[in-house]
C-alpha cells in the first residue's frame, strides 16, 4: 500500500476538522498528520479512512473515531518517554499516536487474531511497543507503575486494579457506562489513596470484554 500526497492532503483535512472540533495540542496533531490511517483499515474501508468514524478492524471490533484518538491522547499530556499502559491495542493505531508523543508503550489485547496482527504489522511501519495478549482489567502489575493509563473500551466499572498501577502524579482516561454510550473519566492520582475525577463528555466505544477469571 503507498502513502501519497492525496493521503497527505486528505490527513491535512481531517486535522483540520479536529482543530474545528476543539484539539488543540499540537503534538497529537502532529502525530495524526504523520500516521498513514488507510494502512490501519480492511480494504473495503481504505477509501474513508480520513473521515472522522470508527470502522470494523474485525474480530467485532472497530478502530476508535480519530476525534475520540485525539481526545484520550491529548487528555494524556504525554512527556517523551513516559511509561504508558493501553488497554484495547485493537488495530494498533491508538499505539502509533502514543508512539509518535515518544512514549513507551505497554499495549494489552484480549482478542488473539488482534494481538497477533497488530504485532506482526506495527513494527513493519517502524512502531516498537511490548505487545501483551492478556486481560486489560488485571492491567501489567510486573511493569506498573504507570506515567499513563489509557483504556480504549467502555468499561462498565472502574478497574481497581487500574488504578492500583497508576503512578502518583499519573492521568488514566477511561470510557465508562454501558455497551450503548460511556463519559471519558480522567482520573488523577494524587496520592497514594487519593484521586480525583473528571467526566468529560460521551463516547460510544466497543464494550470492554468481561474479565477473565
Ligand atoms: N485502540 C484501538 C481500539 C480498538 S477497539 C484502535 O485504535 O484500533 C477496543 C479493543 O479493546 C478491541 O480490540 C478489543 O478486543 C479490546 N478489548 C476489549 N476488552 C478487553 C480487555 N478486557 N482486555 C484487553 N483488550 C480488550
Amino acid at each position: 500500500m503507498k502513502d501519497n500526497f492525496r493521503h497527505h492532503g486528505l490527513r491535512q483535512q481531517l486535522v483540520d476538522h479536529l482543530v474545528e472540533k476543539g484539539i488543540t495540542d499540537k503534538n497529537v496533531l502532529a502525530a495524526i498528520l504523520k500516521i498513514p490511517r488507510h494502512f490501519f483499515l480492511e480494504k473495503a474501508f481504505v477509501e474513508f479512512a480520513y473521515q472522522d468514524l470508527a470502522f470494523p478492524i474485525g474480530s467485532d471490533q472497530t478502530i476508535s473515531q480519530p476525534y475520540t484518538v485525539a481526545f484520550q491522547s491529548q487528555l494524556l499530556q504525554i512527556s517523551p518517554h513516559d511509561k504508558v499502559l493501553e488497554i484495547g491495542t485493537g488495530s494498533g493505531y491508538q499505539t502509533a499516536v502514543l508512539l509518535e508523543l515518544k512514549a513507551n508503550v505497554f499495549t494489552i489485547e484480549r482478542q488473539k487474531e488482534l494481538y497477533e496482527k497488530t504485532k506482526n504489522f506495527l513494527p513493519k511501519l517502524g512502531y516498537q511497543a511490548m505487545f501483551v495478549y492478556g486481560d486489560g482489567y488485571k492491567g501489567l502489575p510486573s511493569f506498573a507503575p504507570f506515567d499513563k493509563i489509557i483504556v480504549t473500551a467502555g468499561a462498565k466499572e472502574m478497574p481497581n486494579d487500574l488504578l492500583r498501577q497508576l503512578k502518583v502524579g499519573g492521568i488514566m482516561v477511561i470510557p465508562i457506562g454501558d455497551s450503548k454510550s460511556q463519559k471519558m473519566k480522567l482520573i488523577i492520582r494524587k496520592s497514594n489513596k487519593e484521586f480525583t475525577t473528571q467526566t468529560l463528555g460521551d463516547f460510544s466505544f466497543v464494550p470492554m470484554l468481561p474479565k477473565k477469571t
